[in-house]
């Protein structure tokens, strides 16, 4: 086999069909943010020679803004100067501080369940899980959302179950699946409490109503609702009052959180199940003991942070009402998230480079197979750091591309998704 010829030929398709991505390297200054500054410079020597920080971003996941927090940055640069920067090893070999252990006892509090477990990433934490769980349950059957997260996907994939896939949020679709199982046969219903690409909020109450009534395992991915949602921002199944009846609680310390690193948090026996089976688990290095003691100290500050969570959703519905007057298509919510919809790829793009080039606004596009085919959009996540006037700035370069682009395109309204 010619493998060159055969990896050359893969890319080319990928390009051919539209799939390239492009990374913006950004310098996301935390005594200026939003504004930042991109450079395609690979000497860092340069950076002083730039000009100073003038691109708004508007697309960071860092969504309290807590990997600016002078708090949490002294709590890293403490710990480093304690203990270093490494782990130095795996859980089980020298790779165990204090520093997990506390953490792991913080998020277990958190979210008033007796246990949690920390991975390198909340992807490793879903991935590994998920494969571990589903191979170790002989013929058990998956339920899975047609939106799911591809670290989901793939951790059912690496399974061998067997699995059906349901409509997004359609909870009679997954009825009629689950009630068209055997009885006794094992099953599990993995889903999403805030799909992040739409910004839409799950009920998570009913999924635990169905789950009961079939007797099927539930696993929630709650990576883009920790921080946020719920009393001091434990989530949309504690907001719905059922974190207790989820069996595994997926989350991640890289959003609402501002590190790395993701976790679980179940009953006792689950989560010593997974301790115990899951290779993804166990045979990595851990987390740095600093990420993790600024984890905790992060998780601290947001569990009282009412004022941040409340500030991010006003300024959400300031912009869906600007966009609303503006007759700009978004996907409509509640949520921090506010999805553009510009339905082709190309157009995505093309947007997305205008706003940089042009208005110094970084929007990244995202487009399939991250979102469903004629759904390509420009993701704009909402900060505390971001204020009224800044949204108002990126509201006018929206108004320009899109007023200019609508005299030149019909193309304007997608039934299934505008407003
Ligand atoms: N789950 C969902 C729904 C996500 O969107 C992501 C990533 O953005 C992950 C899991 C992975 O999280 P992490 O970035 O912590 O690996």
């Amino acid at each position: 086999m010619n493998y060159k010829k055969f990896v050359d030929t893969e890319i080319a398709q990928f390009e051919k069909n539209g799939f390239s991505r492009t990374f913006t390297p950004i310098y996301r200054y935390q005594d200026s943010f939003p504004f930042s500054k991109v450079s395609f410079e690979t000497s860092l020597e340069k950076e002083e020679l730039l000009p100073k920080p003038d691109t708004r971003i508007w697309c960071s996941n860092d969504y309290l803004n807590m990997s600016h927090n002078p708090e949490v940055i002294d709590e890293m640069v403490s710990v480093i100067k304690k203990v270093g920067t490494g782990s130095g090893g795996t859980r089980n070999i020298s790779g165990t501080t204090p520093y997990h252990n506390i953490l792991e006892e913080k998020l277990a509090n958190y979210h008033e369940r007796d246990r949690a477990l920390v991975f390198t990433s909340a992807y490793v934490a879903n991935q590994a899980t998920i494969s571990t769980l589903c191979k170790k349950i002989k013929n058990i059957h998956v339920f899975s959302d047609e939106l799911n997260h591809a670290s989901l996907i793939e951790g059912i994939q690496n399974s061998k179950s067997t699995y059906s896939i349901f409509r997004h949020n359609d909870l009679r679709h997954l009825e009629e699946l689950l009630s068209s199982i055997e009885k006794d046969q094992p099953k599990i219903i993995i889903f999403e409490s805030l799909y992040s690409m739409d910004g839409t909020e799950t009920k998570v109450d009913e999924y635990v109503k169905l789950a009961k009534k079939y007797n099927a395992l539930t696993y929630l991915d709650e990576v883009h609702a920790v921080g946020l949602y719920g009393v001091g921002g434990r989530g949309v199944a504690h907001k719905n009052g059922v974190s207790d009846q989820i069996d595994i609680i997926n989350g991640t310390l890289a959003k609402g959180f501002g590190q790395i690193g993701g976790y679980i948090v179940g009953d006792d026996s689950i989560i010593e199940f997974i301790r115990c089976f899951t290779p993804g688990f166990i045979f990595t290095t851990s987390i740095m003991p600093s990420i993790a003691a600024a984890a905790t100290k992060s998780i601290e500050i947001v569990e009282k942070s009412d004022e941040l969570r409340k500030d991010i959703f006003l300024k959400a519905n300031y912009l869906r009402l600007k966009l609303k007057k503006l007759d700009i298509p978004f996907i409509n919510s509640n949520s921090h998230i506010v999805p553009l919809l510009v339905y082709e790829t190309e157009k995505a793009k093309e947007y997305s480079n205008t706003l940089l080039k042009v208005y110094n606004c970084y929007v990244q596009p995202i487009f399939y197979p991250t979102v469903p085919k004629k759904s390509a959009r420009l993701r704009v996540t909402i900060t505390p750091k971001h204020s009224l006037e800044d949204i108002d700035n990126l509201v006018s370069a929206l108004e320009d591309i899109w007023g200019k682009t609508k005299k030149n395109s019909p193309l304007h309204k997608h039934s299934a998704f505008a407003v």
